[in-house]
This record gives C-alpha cells, sequence and structure tokens, in this order.
C-alpha cells in the first residue's frame, strides 16, 4: 500500500494564515468527532473527567477537545471498561474531539518520584546531583526503563505493571481517542547529556514500533473512527536532538503509515520554550499539526504560538483554581485574601465566563473558607475560560495580522499587574 492510499480518514490539518515574522500560524484539525481551530487549548480531564466540572461546562468555557491520561484511565476503570462504553467521548459525555497522552509521563514521573510536576527548571536540576538514577527525597523507585519498556507499581495500589509501546497503543486504542501519542521516555534537565542520547535512540526506536502497532490495531478493525497517531520529539534541551528527533519521526515510515502530527514532550527550560519549539517548527513538516505537551501559563502560550505550534494541554488552570488561585489579564490573585471578604464584583473584570455573570469574589471567597465543592467548580469554570480565550484571541490575532501587539500589550498589562500584587503568584 502507498503512503498515499494509506492517508487516514476523518483526520487531516490544514494550515492556514502564517504570521508574518516568525513561524507562528493557524489551522484545522479535522477528527471524526469534529474540528478544531488552532493554535488552541486542550483541556485536560486527567482521569475522563474535568475535575469539578460538568461535560456541558467544558462546553461553555469554549474548550474544542479534552485530553485524558492512559495512564490513569487503565489503572482505573481499565482501558476495557472505557472500550466497551463506546471509547473516551462516549464514556465521559463530551461529544467533542479527544486526546489521550501515552501514559508516559505517568508511568515515569510517579514511578521515579519526580511527584505530578518535574524538575523542569535548571535550579532544581543542579540540586538533584546524580540525576540520572534519582529519586525525590523519601520515595523508592517505583519504575525501571529497559530497552523494551516500563516496568512500575501501581500509584493506587501497589501492583506491579509493564508498558511498552505496543502495550500503549493497545490501551489508546480502547480508549478510542481521536489523537493519541506514541509511547517515550521522560527525561528531566537534570539527566546527563550521555543519557538523554542514549533515552532518545531508545524513544526513537519505540516510535518505530508505536508505528507498527498503531498499524496492525488500526487495520484489525477498519469500522472504528480512525485514530489519529503523534509522534513525540524528545532531546531535551539540545538543538542537535532535538532537530535530529524531529527529522527522523517526520521521516519515519512503517507499512505506508506515518506520524499525523507530533508532541513536543519532555524538559524545557521556560527561557528556552520558544526557542526549542522554533528548533522543532523548522524540521516538522508543515503539513502535519504539532502538539506541545502541558504548557499554559500566559508567557509560554505565546512563545510556543509564536514559535509555531498548535494545541496545547495543561492541568494547571484546574489545578489552582482548586486551590483558590484565578487567573486575570491583570495577573493572578488568590480568592482567600481577604481582600476578597467584601468584593461583590466579578472574578475579573469584563470576563465572559458563567462564573463571572452570575458570582462575585466575595462569594467564592465564602466557599473556599467554608471548604464548599462549589468553590472549585465556579473557580474552574474561570481560569479555563481564560485560558482557552486567551489562546482563542492569539489566533483571531494571527489572523488579522496583530499577534505581536497582542503579546506585547497583554504580557505587559499581565506582569505589571503581578509585580504590583506579589501575593498573586500564591495558590499553587
Ligand atoms: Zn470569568
Amino acid at each position: 500500500m502507498s503512503a498515499a492510499s494509506a492517508r487516514p480518514q476523518g483526520f487531516s490539518f490544514t494550515e492556514g494564515v502564517r504570521l508574518a515574522s516568525g513561524r507562528g500560524r493557524t489551522g484545522v484539525i479535522r477528527t471524526p468527532h469534529g474540528d478544531i481551530a488552532t493554535p488552541a487549548f486542550v483541556v485536560v480531564g486527567t482521569k475522563a473527567t474535568v475535575k469539578a466540572v460538568l461535560a456541558e461546562s467544558v462546553a461553555a468555557v469554549g474548550a474544542q477537545a479534552v485530553l485524558a491520561n492512559a495512564y490513569h484511565l487503565y489503572l482505573q476503570p481499565g482501558s476495557d471498561i472505557v472500550d466497551a462504553a463506546g471509547g473516551l467521548g462516549a464514556f465521559m459525555n463530551w461529544p467533542g474531539p479527544t486526546f489521550t497522552d501515552s501514559g508516559g509521563f505517568q508511568v515515569m514521573s510517579l514511578g521515579v518520584g519526580f511527584k505530578k510536576v518535574l524538575a523542569m527548571d535548571a535550579a532544581a536540576a543542579a540540586r538533584a546531583g546524580d540525576a540520572d538514577h534519582a529519586t525525590a527525597p523519601g520515595r523508592e523507585r517505583l519504575a525501571r526503563v529497559d530497552e523494551d519498556g516500563v516496568t512500575f507499581t501501581s500509584h493506587l495500589n501497589g501492583d506491579r505493571h509493564r508498558f511498552t509501546p505496543e502495550v500503549s497503543m493497545r490501551v489508546q486504542h480502547e480508549l478510542g481517542a481521536d489523537v493519541i501519542f506514541a509511547f517515550d521516555e521522560l527525561t528531566t534537565l537534570a539527566h546527563s547529556r550521555g543519557y538523554q542520547e542514549e533515552s532518545l535512540s531508545r524513544t526513537q526506536s519505540w516510535a518505530r514500533r508505536c508505528l507498527a502497532a498503531h498499524g496492525e490495531l488500526t487495520a484489525s478493525a477498519p469500522g472504528r473512527p480512525y485514530q489519529a497517531l503523534f509522534g513525540v520529539v524528545q532531546g531535551a534541551q539540545y538543538e542537535d536532538l532535538r532537530r535530529r528527533a524531529c527529522r527522523e519521526l517526520a521521516a519515519m515510515e512503517v507499512d505506508g503509515r506515518r506520524f499525523d502530527g507530533f508532541g513536543i514532550g519532555g524538559a524545557l527550560e521556560k527561557e528556552n520554550l520558544g526557542t526549542i519549539v522554533g528548533w522543532c517548527a523548522d524540521e516538522l513538516p508543515s503539513d502535519r499539526p504539532r502538539h506541545l505537551l502541558g504548557i499554559s501559563e500566559p508567557e509560554d502560550l505565546f512563545a510556543a504560538v509564536a514559535a509555531g505550534a498548535d494545541t496545547f494541554d495543561c492541568v494547571n488552570p484546574s489545578r489552582v483554581a482548586r486551590n483558590s488561585a484565578i487567573y486575570t489579564a491583570d495577573g493572578r490573585y488568590n480568592l482567600l485574601t481577604a481582600a476578597n471578604r467584601r468584593a461583590f464584583v466579578p472574578l475579573e473584570d469584563g470576563c465572559d465566563c458563567y462564573t463571572c455573570a452570575h458570582y462575585t469574589r466575595a462569594y467564592l471567597h465564602h466557599l473556599f473558607k467554608a471548604k464548599e465543592m462549589l468553590a472549585a467548580t465556579l473557580a474552574t469554570i474561570h481560569n479555563e475560560r481564560f485560558t482557552v480565550r486567551l489562546v482563542d484571541d492569539m489566533r483571531a490575532a494571527i489572523e488579522s495580522g496583530e499577534f505581536g501587539a497582542l503579546r506585547t500589550e497583554f504580557l505587559g498589562r499581565f506582569h505589571a499587574a503581578r509585580r504590583l500584587i506579589p501575593s498573586s503568584g500564591q495558590g499553587m
């Protein structure tokens, strides 16, 4: 079968407008469950739920797609259950496009004890010492990587499990998301250059195995909606490794099947994020979409969009919402501060979300103080709307030729306010 005739049904990417300066662009990703206008922020529903909010609310904040996690759903309730329910979207009552990440991040990050957030910054790397074999203080090593896959211990009950590229593909096919990711090895900035090279060659060989397994699974179930497979670019902060990884993944082909898009993963220093995404955008083919895994801070989103990333996901907007931290154009603040006790105003002036239309800072301050569940629901709706809308505004600004102006104006205001209100950084 030729590559052309193996072109997937129901999935495509069409590039729209490109930035005059830089690599940023608009586009449309077409999936069997609907289109995604890019750039777009994909809302995270780790365990097949965006924590604390109904699927209807996820739609109301303007989310075009939801990303769930293969590792968590494999352990609980089991990917076979999700399959029997008709796939992730049907199971969680989300009719639109869905993504699952490969499970690699969780298998390795929960396993080796980095907790939920990797040591992505240089300072943490320096503290980590012999990071090639590091575990977080007080944590046992719960995952072991070998050439064939990863053996790990469930964080739920201590059971032993094994993920290989083939297992990840089977699990993600059972989960049935429209976009799935190749199983890759996670590294951090703390790993040595030598380990990064060794890990990257393992990730590339796993990518080839994922393509092969994906091809077989797709061919064995011709009636199912097509699932697009994205290869994941690793290589940490090294330009030569990142560029090589991109070229190899772009050219990789097994039985006429290629990656439908790409994920940019792994260790990124915040200040180098745009540079690294730019290297990848240079090397990756422009006719396939690029997803940047795990970012949502406004300055990161602007840098990534400018550098040519199309979609993004992050748990952060909902996670910090549950800790009473609220994003606004004037920076982030915490609802628990005493100033909000009698603030009978919306969470953010001019916000078009459901929470801001109906509730006040004073009411949410009360709900958080009283530890009422509705606090998390209402705060999450606002933060997700803020993040989705920000990326939507970037898309509109690329189309109207005003992206640079939007970036300067937005970040100037966001950071100016942050400097004036030191407490706005609380709530992580
Ligand atoms: Zn709002």
